[in-house]
């Protein structure tokens, strides 16, 4: 629908309007689609490249909507975000990733942890610190098993960042650093904050065997993860020109579709477990 404006200006542009609705939509259909049993979690699994064996997988959460088919994050968490729906689905995905890691562990499968997302209204709600306790004395999956990721944009206050940070430590959670390299980050913030690992961007990776800039910028990360005692993971990774620069590197954490993409629970059992009875 366009309208005319006071000066005769078009004020709508048609996408403009198919994009709201669109998203009107999505937000009333969100509002019950946890309860409808919509929302699955895909898990993509991450290797150690010496090894090629699956270190951990990561947790993404997917949206069977009725009628538009599987919806990916971007789609619909940003929807989440304004309209605090994230803190439904945030716990949601939290709880399923902890529930099916804890059943894969009693099923036989490897014992690895599962990394999570949180957003940034998560990250800073209230009582955070309580509700994952909660989930993980629910689901019983032990709380070295469960990584949290984060990414530096949440970190803008650092002193209330830190106390967060701690505070999860003190459960036993490990915490990762998503997107690492993408936002601003103050390298003297970043040794005092109490995290585990950094994730390399796949901004930096995509062209990292034709760009110079890419490859020493992520050459630098890497070092750098080493000298501050942190692991470090390099995620988007889809050649093996990729994988070989980055282990010439000394990166050996690898996710990307190189190894594997995002899956069901029950891809990941047929494609990298044994077979084990659930
Ligand atoms: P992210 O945390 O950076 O997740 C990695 C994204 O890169 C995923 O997209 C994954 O499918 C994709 N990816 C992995 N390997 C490759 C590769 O080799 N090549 C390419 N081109 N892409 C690759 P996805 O699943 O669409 O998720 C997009 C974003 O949505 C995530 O980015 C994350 O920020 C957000 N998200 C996903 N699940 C959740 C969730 O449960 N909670 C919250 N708060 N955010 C989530
Ligand atoms: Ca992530
Ligand atoms: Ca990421
Ligand atoms: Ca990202």
């Amino acid at each position: 629908v366009k309208k005319q404006g006071k000066n005769g200006h078009l004020f709508y542009t048609p996408d403009f309007d198919v994009q709201l609705l669109e998203n009107i939509e999505i937000e009333r259909d969100l509002r019950k689609a946890i309860e409808r049993k919509e929302l699955m979690v895909y898990y993509q699994p991450q290797f150690h490249s010496e090894s090629n064996r699956m270190i951990g997988v990561e947790a993404l959460v997917r949206w069977n909507h009725p009628t538009k088919g599987l919806l990916s994050p971007g789609v619909f968490i940003p929807i989440a975000e304004e309209t605090g729906l994230i803190y439904e689905i945030g716990t949601w995905v939290l709880r399923e990733a902890c529930r099916q890691m804890k059943q894969w562990h009693d099923g036989g499968g490897p014992l690895i942890p599962v990394s999570v997302n949180l957003s940034s209204h998560q990250f800073h709600q209230r009582n955070l610190v309580q509700y994952i306790k909660n989930i993980l004395e629910e689901t019983k999956l032990a709380p070295h098993f469960l990584e949290l990721e984060i990414t530096e944009s949440m970190m803008m206050d650092p002193a209330v960042s830190i106390s967060i940070l701690h505070e999860l430590n003190k459960i036993g959670t490990r915490i990762s650093l998503d997107d690492f390299g993408t936002g601003y980050s103050s390298l003297s913030y970043l040794k005092k904050f109490p995290i585990h690992k950094l994730k390399i961007d796949r901004s930096f990776i995509t062209d990292l065997s034709r760009n110079e800039n890419d490859k020493a910028i992520v050459a630098t990360i890497i070092s750098m993860a080493k000298h501050l005692k942190l692991d470090v993971i390099a995620e988007g990774i889809e050649t093996k020109d990729q994988l070989d620069i980055l282990t010439e590197n000394h990166c050996k954490e690898i996710q990307g579709y190189y190894y594997s993409r995002p899956l069901s629970a029950n891809e990941v059992e047929q494609v990298f477990f044994m077979p084990i009875r659930t």
